[in-house]
C-alpha cells in the first residue's frame, strides 16, 4: 500500500483546499448560525467537480476511486462537515444505481446529476427502524398492470427539502415482508427561490405518474446545520419496474454494498473535522498565554494536543486502509469501513471536545469555531450506523 498521493490526488486536494479557504471558511459561523442551506456553495462545488464523484465514466461522470473521493470529502469537511455531508449524500444515494443499475437506469437516473447541480436523498431510516433497518415498514405492492404502489415514511433524510431524486429502500408485498427492494423516484427539483433563500418549509410533490411525496419541515439540529435534514412520506407513489434497481428481493445486499462505500466517506468527514479542531486549537493555544507561557507550552496542555494529533493520524491511516481495501474489492472491505468510521468518529469527538476545553471559557462562546465543531462532531458517531453497530460488524468478522 502506497501512502503517497498521486499527482492527480494532490491536485484534487489542492483544489478543494483553495475552495474551502475562499468559499466556505469566510463568514462560515454567521451562515451556520442562520441555519440556511448554502446552495450557492453546493452549486460552486458542482462546477468545480467536487460533487457526484462515483458516477460512471460511460455517462460522463468522474468515476473516482474511493481513496480520491475520500481525500476530496475530507478536505471539504475541513471547511464544514455539514456541507461535506450534503455533498457526500449524492454519492450515497446514487452509488446503488452505479453499482447495480442497468445502463438505461444509469442513463435515466444518473445523467441529470452530470448535467445540473442537483441533489439526491438516500431514504433508509424510519421512525421505527434506525440501526435495525430490517424493521422498516415502507413497502411497495404490485398492481395488476405490473406497476407498484409505494407507501411509508422515512426520517432524518439528508437533502430531502432540495432533492430531485429519492433512492428508497422498501419491503416488497407487505410492510412485514421478508424481501427488500431499492427503487428510484425522480421528482421535479424545487423552485429556485426556495433553494436560493436556503430556508425551505415543507414540500408536497404530486408526481405525474400518480401519488404524492410529502417532505416535512427541515429538522432543527444541534450541529451540521449547513446540511438539510427532513422526514419524507411516500403516499400511493406509482413505481414502474424501470424504477426498481436490480433484483427486487436483494435490497438488503444493496444496502450493505452502499454502506461499504459510504462508511469510509463518513470517516473522511470525521477526519476532516478532527483536523480542523486540532488546527484551530493549535492556533488558539499558540496565541493565548497563561502562567507566563503560551498555553501550548504548558506540559499538560501539550500532552492533550499530542493526544489529539495522534487520534487524527491514526484515524487517517484507518481511512486510507478502508479506502484502499474498497478500491481493491477486498473481501474484508466492510470490516475496514467500520474500523475507519469508528476511529474517525472517535477522533472527531475527542479533538472537538478537548479542543473546546483548551479554549477555556472562550470555547463555550459561539463566536469561536471550536464550539461549532463540538456540536458537529457527535453525528459522525451516529449516522450510517452507530458505533455499536460498527463494533457488531467488526466482532462478527474477526470471530
Ligand atoms: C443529521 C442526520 C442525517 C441523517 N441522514 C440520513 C440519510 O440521509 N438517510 C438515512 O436513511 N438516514 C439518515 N440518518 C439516520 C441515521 O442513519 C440514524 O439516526 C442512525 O442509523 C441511528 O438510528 P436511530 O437514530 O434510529 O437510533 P437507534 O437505532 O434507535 O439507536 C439509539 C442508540 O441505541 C444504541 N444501539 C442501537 N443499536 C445497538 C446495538 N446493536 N447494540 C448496542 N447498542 C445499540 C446506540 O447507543 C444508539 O446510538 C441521519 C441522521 C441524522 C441525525
Amino acid at each position: 500500500m502506497d501512502l503517497n498521493l498521486s499527482a492527480t490526488q494532490g491536485m484534487y486536494v489542492e483544489t478543494v483546499r483553495r475552495f474551502v479557504k475562499t468559499e466556505i471558511l469566510p463568514g462560515l459561523l454567521e451562515v451556520e448560525r442562520k441555519h440556511a442551506f448554502p446552495f450557492s456553495v453546493v452549486r460552486r462545488a458542482w462546477e468545480l467537480g467536487i460533487l457526484n464523484l462515483s458516477i460512471p465514466a460511460v455517462i460522463k461522470g468522474f468515476e473516482l476511486d474511493a481513496l480520491s473521493s475520500a481525500l476530496i470529502i475530507e478536505e471539504l469537511a475541513y471547511g464544514d462537515s455539514g456541507i461535506a455531508t450534503s455533498a457526500m449524500c449524492n454519492d450515497l444515494a446514487n452509488a446503488v444505481i452505479a453499482q447495480h443499475g442497468i445502463p438505461s437506469q444509469q442513463e435515466a437516473f444518473l445523467r441529470p446529476f452530470v448535467e445540473e447541480p442537483l441533489l439526491a436523498s438516500f431514504c433508509l431510516t424510519e421512525p421505527g427502524a434506525g440501526s435495525d433497518n430490517s424493521a422498516m415498514t415502507t413497502f411497495m405492492v404490485r398492481r395488476e398492470d405490473g406497476s407498484y404502489l409505494l407507501n411509508g415514511t422515512k426520517c432524518f433524510i439528508t437533502n430531502a427539502s432540495f432533492a430531485s431524486q429519492f433512492t428508497v429502500f422498501c419491503k416488497v408485498g407487505k410492510p412485514a415482508g421478508n424481501f427488500m427492494a431499492c427503487v428510484i423516484v425522480p421528482v421535479p427539483p424545487p423552485a429556485l427561490e426556495a433553494i436560493a433563500g436556503g430556508f425551505p418549509t415543507g414540500r408536497e410533490i404530486f408526481l405525474p405518474a400518480g401519488g404524492c411525496i410529502a417532505v416535512g419541515k427541515p429538522e432543527d439540529k444541534l450541529g451540521q446545520r449547513l446540511s438539510n435534514t427532513a422526514a419524507v412520506t411516500f403516499e400511493e407513489v406509482v413505481v414502474t419496474p424501470e424504477q426498481i434497481i436490480g433484483d427486487r428481493r436483494r435490497g438488503f445486499q444493496y444496502i450493505i454494498d452502499v454502506l461499504d462505500y459510504a462508511r469510509p466517506m463518513v470517516a473522511a468527514i470525521g477526519v476532516g473535522l478532527a483536523r480542523r479542531a486540532l488546527a484551530v486549537t493549535i492556533d488558539y493555544t499558540r496565541e493565548r498565554r497563561q502562567f507566563g507561557q503560551r498555553i501550548c507550552d504548558l506540559p499538560v496542555a501539550r500532552e492533550t494536543l499530542t493526544a489529539m494529533w495522534k487520534k487524527v493520524e491514526l484515524a487517517k491511516l484507518a481511512l486510507i486502509k478502508a479506502a484502499v481495501t474498497l478500491d481493491e474489492k477486498g473481501s474484508d472491505r466492510g470490516l475496514y469501513a467500520s474500523l475507519a468510521k469508528n476511529a474517525a468518529a472517535e477522533a472527531a469527538i475527542f479533538c472537538a471536545n478537548e479542543g473546546l476545553h483548551l479554549h477555556g471559557g472562550y470555547g463555550f462562546m459561539n463566536e469561536y469555531e471550536i464550539a461549532k465543531l463540538a456540536r458537529d462532531a457527535h453525528i459522525i458517531d451516529i449516522y450510517e450506523g452507530v458505533r455499536e453497530v460498527q463494533n457488531m460488524i467488526i466482532g462478527r468478522e474477526i470471530c
